[in-house]
């Protein structure tokens, strides 16, 4: 019978002589067939630059650029003309920063943001709070990684205009209290970006049921190709921006002294698009609803149990952020006592197990959670019962091979 992992042509190559066991999915995901063959197949017969050739093949890379941004929107449940295709969250969340922050944001205004933030959505904030004056203020996760309404309630006020957070963790794997936010940002007339990076991989994101501002994410953490992402924005908050990159297809009219802009969301779109990405973005789209999201959150919530209680049988093991898989997405972070979170990540290397070690581009967390980095794993639709398995069995290991 297929399986899932058959979609998935990387999973059957070797590591070290080993299977593959890839459990680094927080920070890429392995391409389905799907995919693949959606892009080779938009090369082979569709490409031609978009919105510029007036013969039929470019009409044919237009609709498939367009295509492709209808079935982003209806992923996020927008508009069409609310989807911008960006490389990645990192240029969605600058193009905020730069377009709506510095434009909008002044003296006296508070930018709130969690500590736990990566720094795609902490050092673009840092130069806009430089450059306006506008003061950062921070959220601190409770001793279960979780925000509090008591926090909310002290950071959030009524000088805050912007508050930007992730809903999952990249390390904490924990989903904020979104609606929490939203209902004070509301009262205190702040906009609200959410850094969708790790929970679209793992849950149904309905931008209009979460009345966020924009919402950020990258392709190629949803099986998609790297170098496709996408920033959702609310129409009527588009509409007010100016331009974050300037220069071919986002102009209206251009003067030796001036120019006037397109209309949103090209306005947004400057320059050659990669259109290719965005069918492969279009085809992963495709290919998770055909699997289904319960499926999907079943699979993965099973995987979860399985390894949080597989690691709390082992001795001398720390995991960060609340135990309880239901509050869990996707992700583990941990360390090993006395081990150096590098030599557990090579040691279940050299047993094809694939795991990331490091500070996660999330610094700050490190800081506040008092450690120099820790090892993640992080699970995504192919990962099996036997991958955790795996990883639980070469952990027990680690301090024997280092003692
Ligand atoms: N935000 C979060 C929560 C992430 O986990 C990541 C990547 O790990 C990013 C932003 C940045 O994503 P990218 O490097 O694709 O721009």
């Amino acid at each position: 019978m297929k399986t899932i992992q058959d979609d998935f042509p990387i999973l059957s190559v070797l590591e070290n002589g080993k299977r593959l066991v890839y459990l680094d999915n927080a920070a890429t995901t392995q391409k389905p067939l799907a995919v693949l063959n959606a892009v080779e197949s938009y090369n082979k017969q569709d490409n031609a630059n978009p919105h510029r050739g007036v013969y039929e093949l470019g009409a044919r890379a237009t609709k498939a650029h367009e295509d492709s941004r209808s079935i982003v929107s209806g992923f996020l449940n927008a508009s069409t003309d609310e989807i911008i295709f960006t490389q990645n969250t990192t240029e969605s969340l600058n193009l905020v920063a730069y377009s709506y922050g510095m434009e909008f944001l002044k003296e006296g205004d508070e930018i709130v943001l969690s500590v736990a933030e990566h720094h795609s959505n902490l050092v673009p904030w840092q130069r806009v709070s430089k450059v306006t004056g506008a003061k950062l203020v921070y959220l601190y996760p409770d001793a279960f990684g979780h925000l509090t309404e008591e926090e909310l309630d002290q950071k959030i006020t009524s000088k805050t205009r912007l508050i930007a957070v992730a809903q999952v963790s990249n390390v904490l794997g924990i989903e904020i209290p979104v609606a929490s936010i939203v209902r004070r940002a509301r009262k205190a007339g702040a906009v609200v970006v959410l850094d969708c990076a790790q929970s679209v991989p793992h849950m149904p994101v309905d931008v209009k049921a979460l009345d966020v501002d924009f919402a950020a994410f990258s392709g190629h953490k949803l099986y998609a190709p790297m170098g496709i992402g996408v920033l959702y924005g609310k129409k009527e908050i588009l509409d007010k921006m100016p331009p974050f990159l300037t220069g071919g297809d986002m102009i209206g009219n251009v003067h030796e002294q001036s120019s006037t802009y397109a209309e949103v969301p090209r306005r947004f779109e400057a320059g050659t698009r990669n259109v290719g990405g965005e069918v492969g973005l279009a085809a992963a789209i495709g290919y998770l609803n055909s699997l289904g999201w319960d499926n999907i959150q079943n699979h993965e919530r099973d995987l979860m149990i399985r390894a949080l209680n597989g690691l709390a049988e082992i001795p001398h093991i720390t995991v960060y952020g609340d135990l309880s898989p239901d509050k869990r997405h996707g992700v583990i972070a941990f360390n090993v006592e006395d081990v150096h979170p590098h030599d557990t990540a090579s040691l279940l290397d050299s047993d094809g197990i694939t795991i990331r070690a490091g500070h996660h581009c999330a610094q700050p967390l490190m800081e506040y959670l008092k450690i120099n980095s820790c090892v993640r794993a992080s699970f995504g639709i192919y990962n099996t019962p036997e991958d955790v398995d795996a990883l639980i069995n070469s952990l027990k290991n680690v301090r024997r091979w280092m003692g």
